[in-house]
């Protein structure tokens, strides 16, 4: 009796550790095996894809993607047209470090551009993710162009007071800040002007504030201020703000 009482746990502990090795093989198989059931976007060790569908993984994917400057360029690859450009290295706060010039998000035109390699991919998951389901929900159209007003600018942060000491993400293309969008049908909407009526342009624009607060870190538009009345502040890094 004694003999099998001390039996069992050692028993125990190699069903355990066989069910832990059978487990962790299988999870292994799961993730890397060239052949794996396992789709793309609920694999956490497989690339983010821009295209792919969205899953409870996808912000994290885009967290790592956007941090690593040669995974970010491989996403941008086949989500926007793009350059790849030398870094531009000005001082110690201002310069781009995973420099692009993007001349297409998508499916949607934007006039040409240099940006930080993270603002163009978070740019790329909104205008699929956000942008494109939002012209169909609310105008039944589709999104033709982004309209931008920069997104390098060696400078420090406004605010409606005057100026702050902090050097702003803009300083190293980490934000880019948009006034409007242009539709298939001719159509088009500006912040400045459709933000506050009450119609389907108004609640697209609201609609698109509210995605890019999911594919920005930091979105900032006219209801945060007065300096943001005619455009949204995306930031691709910083405190996580949603206004
Ligand atoms: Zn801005």
């Amino acid at each position: 009796m004694t003999g099998e009482r001390k039996r069992r746990p050692a028993l125990r502990r190699a069903a355990f550790l066989i069910w832990i090795g059978v487990v962790g093989v299988g999870a292994y198989q799961a993730l890397f095996h060239p052949e794996t059931p396992l789709p793309r976007h609920w694999n956490p060790a497989a690339p983010l894809v821009v295209s792919d569908p969205v899953t409870p993984l996808t912000g994290w994917k885009l967290r790592r993607t956007a941090g690593d400057p040669m995974a970010c360029l491989a996403a941008l690859d086949d989500a926007v047209e793009a350059r790849m450009l030398p870094p531009l290295v000005v001082d110690v706060n201002c310069g781009i470090g995973t420099r692009v010039r993007l001349t297409q998000v998508g499916q949607s035109g934007i006039a040409p551009i240099e940006t930080d390699c993270s603002t163009a991919l978070r740019l790329s998951m909104w205008e699929q993710h956000g942008l494109r389901p939002a012209a169909r929900d609310h105008l039944g159209t589709d999104l033709s162009e982004i309209r931008q007003i920069g997104s390098y600018n060696c400078r420090r942060i406004r605010t409606p007071g005057g100026g702050s000491g902090r050097w702003s993400t803009h300083a190293t293309a980490e934000a880019i800040d948009i006034t409007g969008f242009a539709f298939s049908d001719g159509s088009s909407l500006s912040l400045l002007q459709d933000w506050s009526g009450e119609g389907p342009g108004a609640a697209f624009l609201r609609a698109a504030r509210d995605s890019a607060c999911t594919w920005f870190v930091t979105t900032l538009g006219p209801d945060f201020n007065r300096l943001h009345a005619d455009h949204f502040h995306l930031q691709a890094r910083g405190w996580g703000r949603c206004s």
